[in-house]
């Protein structure tokens, strides 16, 4: 049914006009609308499987670590469905397998509408499992899955990701830089900027933040950011798998369209030495406690926590990120807990609002703009049966 609505926007692109034969099922001759709605869901449907591969932290600093590949599906599928067939592919390509055993399993978990493609076509968001049916070891959403136990799923988490990224010419250097040197100020009119100087790469930014809300995705703004030709967007509120989903789903979105752009953009946590701002990826997170009255020791509750685990959370929170938490340019140091209201410099912070609220939310300063936002892992790198919820 949900197929069959958008009919009337297809228009011109019904395969009886354009001529094309669906073997027995062509329906060339037929001008009736009944006839054209069967026609229009004949219509194949391409999804687009997207994954997350193997090669974190293996590869140049500009490369990121998803993957997709386009299926035909026959007899389409409403977008939302998690029914679409599993798939596989090469994993001894994408760090996922060695070449003598390289078959890995592409299990759908979230689909929404391609906004790329339009009419029916989807994308579908896949968890990666080995031959045996087992979640593969890069599969870091289904610990999150298998977490959801009921006393997690009363307290209705919420989380807000703020996603951070830089654009960068095909030449290496940030885009919209001066070819040989640096922007015509140092950090100050970039933040929330407008204009030609302080703002470079807007075009991008709001075809992808058009995409998402296409696509579905629980969007909730985007803005320059304090190094030019750095932006942010964010995903949420939203739930854990939601989150993880949303932002996926968001960032495969940005690199897509980066293509037809002529823009790379990478999560690369400090992209430029010297007085430039890094890349994050603030979390921001809350419990039903903390947001109902009197709240506030909820929040400092789980800060409390939070201090005890502090390099354990650290080491799951991005790769390179020592090199952006030093202190300066709006973090923490790497070797600190803190915490305090309104602080840009802590680990986490209490924003100012929430304070005189009494209530509402914290926020995670710390993990880095290529954190995985599904991922707990140790420090030998072992996906874990764990979340970094406090
Ligand atoms: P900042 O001032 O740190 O730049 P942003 O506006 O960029 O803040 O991001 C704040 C994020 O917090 C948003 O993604 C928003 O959806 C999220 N958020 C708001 N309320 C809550 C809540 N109760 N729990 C979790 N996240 C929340
Ligand atoms: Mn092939
Ligand atoms: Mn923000
Ligand atoms: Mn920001
Ligand atoms: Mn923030």
């Amino acid at each position: 049914n949900g197929l069959l609505s958008g009919t009337s926007s297809l228009g011109s692109c019904l395969p009886n006009e354009l001529g094309n034969s669906y073997g027995s099922l062509r329906v060339s001759s037929s001008k009736t609308r009944h006839a054209r709605l069967v026609t229009f869901a004949l219509i194949a449907q391409k999804a687009e499987y997207i994954w997350m591969d193997g090669q974190e932290g293996k590869k140049g600093i500009r490369f990121n670590e998803m993957r997709s590949k386009t299926k035909v599906i026959p007899r389409p599928l409403p977008a939302g469905s998690t029914n679409f067939p599993e798939w596989s592919f090469d994993g001894s390509s994408t760090g996922q397998a060695e070449g003598n055993n390289s078959d890995c399993i592409l299990k759908p978990v979230y689909s929404c509408p391609d906004p790329i493609r339009g009419d029916h076509h989807v994308l579908v968001l896949c968890e990666v499992l080995t031959p045996d049916g087992k979640p593969h070891q890069t599969n870091t959403r289904r610990p999150i899955a298998d977490l959801l136990s009921e006393d997690v799923l009363e307290q209705e988490t919420l989380f807000g990701f703020e996603q951070e990224y830089t654009m960068f010419a095909k030449s290496g250097h940030p885009y919209g830089w001066p070819e040989a040197g640096y922007p015509p100020a140092p950090q100050g009119p970039f933040y929330c900027g407008v204009g030609l100087e302080a703002v470079y790469g807007r075009p991008l930014v709001e075809a992808h933040l058009d995409a998402c809300v296409k696509a579905g995705l629980k969007i909730s703004g985007i803005n320059a950011e304090v190094m030019p030709g750095q932006w942010e967007f964010q995903i949420g509120p939203a739930g854990p798998l939601e989150t993880g989903d949303h932002v996926m789903i968001a960032r495969w979105l940005l690199h897509r369209l980066s293509e037809d752009f002529g823009i790379i953009c990478t999560f690369e946590p400090k992209p430029m030495q010297g007085d430039w701002n890094g890349a994050g990826a603030h979390t921001n997170y809350s419990t039903k406690d903390m947001r109902e009255e009197g709240g506030m020791a909820a929040i400092k509750a789980a800060i409390e926590k939070l201090s005890k685990k502090h390099k354990e959370h650290i080491s799951a929170y991005g790769i390179g990120n020592e090199r952006r938490l030093t202190g300066k340019h709006e973090t923490a140091s790497i070797d600190t807990f803190k915490s305090g209201v309104a602080d840009r410099g802590a680990s986490i912070r209490i924003p100012l609002p929430v304070s005189l609220a009494g209530k509402g939310y914290l926020e995670d300063r710390r993990p880095a703009a290529n954190v995985d936002p599904a991922k707990f892992r140790n420090s030998e790198g072992a996906a874990e049966n764990q979340s970094r919820h406090p």
